[in-house]
């Protein structure tokens, strides 16, 4: 590729940053890393009435936490609105634009009679082909002078060539009677302004395209290519509903899954890669290309979102792995890990990590570490500590104040307990996990007593066995 790739992110700030504006940001910075481009965010805040700080803020939070950089400033396209005027009024001045004077009813008493008359009801301006002698003292907007034959034809890197009659596009808006500019304006001048060479975005701007196009050939400006991108699906093949995933990312980083997951689910909805399902950012930036974008909505699918992002979690790198997790947690207002527990957490990494799909289900593993003595068992794993059983733990203890401290030969230690007592460990194992997480579904005792450390494992067994557990 000669030319250097300049890709863009342009979201509305008008809500949270959704599952579908996501991928489309995520595909377009994979585009850009892989031709080692430049990636842009523009805030498309023009519609003042709808747009907020506050989202902004939260398309910004989303970004951040997806990883998803972008290069240079934040651009506002509301700050440039002079600019997108200047054009508005050179394309006048070139005679590519018009001045319409038509009010709002003239256009509407044309609409009825073309309807009456079952014609075309695109509004045809009488303005058109007006001389300017003609021109009264009034408000008038600026229209784009579209071409009446031919046809305009969007070369598009997903959907192939998808032809529009020109006749079916009316000279449409691009300055107000107030001058303001209006949006389809704005954005293909922002887009060539920011030297945007690849627009990919949702299949639902297929058509602004046709009509983007109008502005770029009417300033002699080189077409960006597009890729428009099916819409995200929910697994019900309908569109995507709130119970199906339409949420904002902030929400999935709520429930816990982790931006590398994330970043790895969101590539494959709607692109692939061979037959890959799992891969990490630098296979993916090597990867991603437009003709591996699917011409048919993908599915929103949880359990594959679960399972890609459980496999992230087990590969993922201890320290990271931690980091990740002080953030959870400050994420979800839960208290910080103090350093005892940080210490627990980086012993435990390896029984913690293995089959959780979500950070909210390995800290739900990681109980035992944040659990202060007394241990309260929860109503399951309160029935395996009566009597005899704590009479046995009280027996146990002492055997297990000897042993050196390392899985194998706690594990060793317990065992040779319950063979001396022909106990099968099953017996054993119940009252364990009460007495030492409180639970009943837990990583394995001699991975706990492990991580908690003889002291510690010691003493909540005492606790049990005395009936203060
Ligand atoms: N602001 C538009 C949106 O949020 C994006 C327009 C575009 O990509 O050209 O849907």
């Amino acid at each position: 590729m000669s030319q250097q790739v300049v890709t863009r992110f342009p979201p509305s700030p008008t809500g949270f940053l959704h599952i579908g504006g996501a991928r489309t940001a995520l595909f377009n910075w994979l585009y850009a890393r892989h031709h080692g481009g430049t990636f842009k965010l523009r805030i498309e805040d023009t519609d003042i009435a709808r747009s907020t700080p506050e989202a902004t803020q939260a398309i910004l939070d989303g970004m951040k936490w997806l990883g998803l950089d972008h290069d240079g400033e934040v651009i506002s396209q509301l700050a440039n609105a002079p600019r997108h005027r200047e054009i508005a009024l050179q394309l006048l001045e070139s005679g590519k634009a018009y001045k319409c004077f038509s009010t709002q009813e003239e256009i509407a008493a044309f609409r009825e009679a073309a309807q009456a008359g079952k014609r075309s009801t695109l509004f045809q301006s009488p303005w058109r082909d007006a001389r300017a002698a003609s021109h009264p003292d009034a408000p008038y907007v600026i229209r784009l002078r579209t071409p009446n034959d031919g046809t305009t034809v969007i070369r598009d890197q997903v959907q192939g060539e998808v032809t529009i009659r020109n006749d079916q596009l009316d000279d449409m808006i691009l300055l107000r009677s107030d001058s303001t500019p209006v949006y389809m304006l704005a954005v293909v001048v922002d887009d060539h302004d920011m030297g945007i060479t690849h627009i990919i975005r949702g299949d639902d701007h297929l058509n602004n395209a046709a009509r983007q196009m109008g502005i770029y050939q009417a300033m002699g400006w080189p077409l960006p290519v597009y890729a428009h991108i099916p819409l995200i699906h929910g697994p019900d093949g309908k569109k995507l509903s709130k119970r199906h995933g339409a949420l904002g990312v902030e929400e999935y980083q709520k429930m816990g899954y982790p931006a590398a997951g994330m970043r790895n689910y969101l590539a494959r909805l709607g692109w692939s890669h061979g037959n890959d399902e799992f891969f990490t950012d630098a296979q993916a930036i090597e990867w991603f290309d437009l003709k591996g974008i699917g011409k048919s909505p993908a599915r929103f699918d949880f359990k594959k979102l679960d399972n890609i992002c459980g496999q992230h979690i087990a590969a993922m790198d201890n320290a990271a792995l931690l980091h990740e997790l002080k953030d959870f947690c400050a994420v979800t207002g839960q208290p910080p890990l103090t350093p005892a527990q940080i210490t627990m957490f980086e012993k435990a990494m390896y029984c913690l990590k293995e089959r959780a799909k979500t950070y909210l289900e390995l800290i739900d593993k990681a109980v035992f570490i944040l659990a202060i003595r007394p241990i309260i068992p929860d109503e399951k794993s309160a029935g395996h500590l009566d009597d005899v059983s704590r009479s046995i733990l009280k027996e146990l203890t002492p055997h297990l104040r000897n042993v050196t401290w390392e899985r194998d030969d706690i594990e060793a230690a317990t065992m040779a307990f319950a063979e001396a007592r022909e106990m099968k460990f099953g017996k054993l194992a119940g009252p364990l996990r009460a007495a030492l997480s409180g639970r009943n579904a837990t990583p394995s005792v001699f991975d706990i007593m492990f991580v908690l450390g003889r002291e510690e494992s010691v003493n909540r067994l005492n606790d049990a066995a005395n009936g203060s557990g």
